[in-house]
């Protein structure tokens, strides 16, 4: 399509450098690659963590020796090192780095602000992305910084895009992003664990239970972004008149349920706001 080939001109000159070849960029590095947008020999990466660059150079992606060189070999880098460690590593590279360069962030609650002081005359874009990054489903969030550009925006949306859905938001609702999408999985494992322990309490095998819990949340998550039907619709359409669901529903809501969840969201939308 005319979209795919807009995204692939646009991602033709670019070369990728992870700063950190962890968890979360290696997902980034293979969605990349399998999605054709960038490949792996347009990809560098450096690590302090020899294990790790091992990792990368399997998937035919160049190792640099240091944060800099790095920096001379990429135009768009990712900051994917723990929060802690990002102040350090972004002053140590500022010297090599320039305008030309895009520093995608993804650690986890380091305001634009302070990475524009330490990263210089790069623009900056930041992104809260989830761990579901690992399976190409990631439900991200993205801000940009001052002297970042519409192409920017396209580029890191196309780039994350490869890998799930991702949304522009002001900056200040990215700690909303993480209430929702950022700390939702550990609330879904949750949810896919309890179904999977109702059922062995009714009798099924754990793997059996287990299976037809998570196959479950995948299915109404498909239901709800393919039908584009308002979940409520949904709902309503699976739970007969005395029937077995809205004995459960009713249970559901004798519990708080829905205002648990809500709750669950503005606590985690606040911690991070703390944390900020
Ligand atoms: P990780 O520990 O797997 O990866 C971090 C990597 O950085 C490690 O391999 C480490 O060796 C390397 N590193 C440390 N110091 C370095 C240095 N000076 N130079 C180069 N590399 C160095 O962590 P992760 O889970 O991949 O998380 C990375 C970032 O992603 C974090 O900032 C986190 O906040 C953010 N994030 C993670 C998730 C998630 O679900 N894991 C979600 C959203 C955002």
């Amino acid at each position: 399509s005319v979209v795919v080939a807009m995204a692939m001109d646009l991602a033709a000159n670019t070369r990728v450098g992870f700063i950190g070849a962890g968890q979360m960029a290696e997902a980034i590095a293979r969605g990349l690659d399998r999605s054709g947008l960038v490949p792996a020999d347009r990809m560098y990466a450096s690590d302090v963590n020899v294990s790790r660059t091992q990792v990368f150079e399997s998937l035919g992606t160049s190792i640099c020796s240091s944060n800099s060189k790095l920096a001379e070999n990429s135009n768009v880098l990712i900051l994917a090192v723990k929060p802690q460690a990002a102040e350090k590593v972004v002053t140590e590279m500022r010297p090599s780095l320039s305008k030309d360069h895009l520093l995608v962030s993804i650690a986890a609650g380091i305001p634009i602000k302070k990475l524009q002081v330490w990263a210089g005359d790069a623009r900056i874009v930041r992104v809260m992305p989830n761990v579901n990054c690992l399976v190409g489903e990631t439900a991200a969030g993205m801000s940009l910084g001052k002297t970042a550009t519409p192409a920017d925006s396209d580029l890191v949306a196309t780039m994350f895009g490869s890998l799930g859905k991702i949304h522009v938001v002001d900056e200040r609702l990215l700690n909303a992003v993480t209430g929702v999408s950022g700390s939702g999985p550990a609330y879904i494992f949750m949810a896919i664990e309890a179904l999977a322990d109702g059922g062995v309490a009714s009798g099924l095998t754990r793997d059996v239970a287990m299976s037809l819990a998570a196959q479950t949340v995948l299915g109404s998550a498909k239901m709800v972004l393919e039908s584009k039907k308002h979940p409520g619709e949904l709902k309503d359409m699976v739970t007969s008149p005395a029937g077995t669901t809205i004995a459960g529903v009713r249970e559901l809501e004798e519990r708080g349920f829905r205002s648990a969840l809500i709750n669950a969201v503005l606590a985690g939308t606040k911690r991070g706001e703390e944390l900020a």
